[in-house]
């Protein structure tokens, strides 16, 4: 009677501790991102790959969080296993000093995400912005999220490229390169090179800008390895992509805006746009504010660019309220499926 007792008690304090150290492992890996990306799933399903199968099961249904949007900590678990913040200033047409001020400005009002491009020429200007803002006392570079664009041109050369980009920006890692077009020639072989920069530590994430047709996208995503962890596309309540944002979600990619409030020169047409005019006004909101708020709330990461320093404030204001799934329809129901950009 005593023996089999001991037994149980024993049974017992083997399995509290397997799950213990079930439960760190799974912690540990939800704080540090996996180096080599394993698309749709959480890195908790990974952790426990070599576990007995009935633990692994268990694990495996519970939910992934991998592309759901926490409007509340502002960020989106990649299918890389990083998470990436929703919102952030976009660097298109700034010079090298207005990017410096911009990125300043904006990560000391709290936004952690940085969108630049090799062909807007800043990156230079973007890395100055970071390291003051951290030699400020702003931020660390862990806590945010550069991302920087292959052009065209360069995908021949995309091991060189990434270490020029690298370079410019002043950093050792870039959270996130994306090639800026597709571009059936070579683009594969452009990709293949990010991969290898993956590899390497030289980058966390990898995607895509420019897709427009579910076909282009699947071409890419058959012909190489990491399943791109995002598509940056033209996305604004005009061209709502509804239907490539359905689309990559199967492979858990999420989508971002770029041109979120129509781009320059096509932003008074959205900010008067009846429907988006009257959302603002219930709200003591702008409609910048709006647009981007319904960006988030629709599950579009949005970089709103800008050189104004109120703009970028504004901008950035806009977790302190909720558009209804009322207003969320009403603005569904303004798509037009047209874009102001012809590239
Ligand atoms: P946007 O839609 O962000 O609009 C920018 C314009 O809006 C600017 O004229 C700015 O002065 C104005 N603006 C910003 N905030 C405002 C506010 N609160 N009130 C009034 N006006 C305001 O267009 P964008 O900057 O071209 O696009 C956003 C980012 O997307 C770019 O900066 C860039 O990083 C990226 N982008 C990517 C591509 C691509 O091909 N992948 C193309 C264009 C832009």
């Amino acid at each position: 009677m005593k023996n089999s007792l001991i037994t149980v008690l024993i049974l017992i304090m083997t399995l509290s501790m397997a799950a213990c150290g079930a439960q760190a492992n799974a912690k540990q890996e939800q704080t540090e991102p996996a180096l080599t990306p394993k698309p749709l799933e959480s890195p908790i399903v990974e952790s426990v790959k070599n576990e007995e199968e009935t633990e692994k099961m268990a694990i495996e249904e519970a939910p992934t969080d991998v592309g759901r949007f926490d409007l509340e900590k502002g960020v989106v678990l990649l299918n890389s296993g990083y998470e990436m913040p929703l919102l952030g200033i976009g660097c298109f047409m700034l010079s090298n000093e207005q990017a410096e001020n911009s990125v300043y400005w904006a990560l000391r009002d709290g936004y952690r995400l940085i969108d630049t491009a090799r062909i807007y020429g800043n990156e230079v200007g973007v890395g100055r912005g970071i390291q003051r803002a951290i030699n400020e006392g702003f931020v660390t570079r862990e806590e945010i999220f550069v991302t920087t664009k292959m052009w065209t041109s360069d995908f021949d050369n995309g091991d060189a490229a990434i270490d020029a980009s690298l370079d410019r920006l002043g950093l050792d890692y870039i959270d996130l390169m994306i090639l800026h077009h597709s571009q059936p020639r070579n683009d594969v072989q452009a990709y293949q090179a990010m991969e290898r920069a993956v590899e390497a530590g030289k980058l966390h994430s990898i995607g895509l800008s420019n897709y427009y047709e579910p076909e282009d996208f699947d071409r890419l995503v058959t012909a190489t390895s990491i399943v791109p962890a995002l598509l940056q596309n033209e996305t604004h309540p005009y061209h709502q992509s509804t239907e490539m944002k359905e689309h990559i979600a199967q492979y858990g990619t999420v989508l971002e805006s770029w041109f979120p409030l129509g781009g320059r020169g096509n932003t008074q047409i959205l900010f008067n746009d009846d429907t988006i005019a009257s959302i603002a006004a219930a709200h003591g909101k702008t409609s910048a504010q709006v647009i981007l708020r319904w960006h988030l709330q629709a599950g579009n990461i949005a970089i709103p660019g800008s050189s104004n320093e109120a703009h970028i404030a504004e901008n950035f204001d806009i977790f302190d309220f909720t558009l209804s799934d009322g207003e969320m329809d009403e603005l569904t129901a303004i798509d037009r499926d047209e874009r102001f950009a012809d590239y």
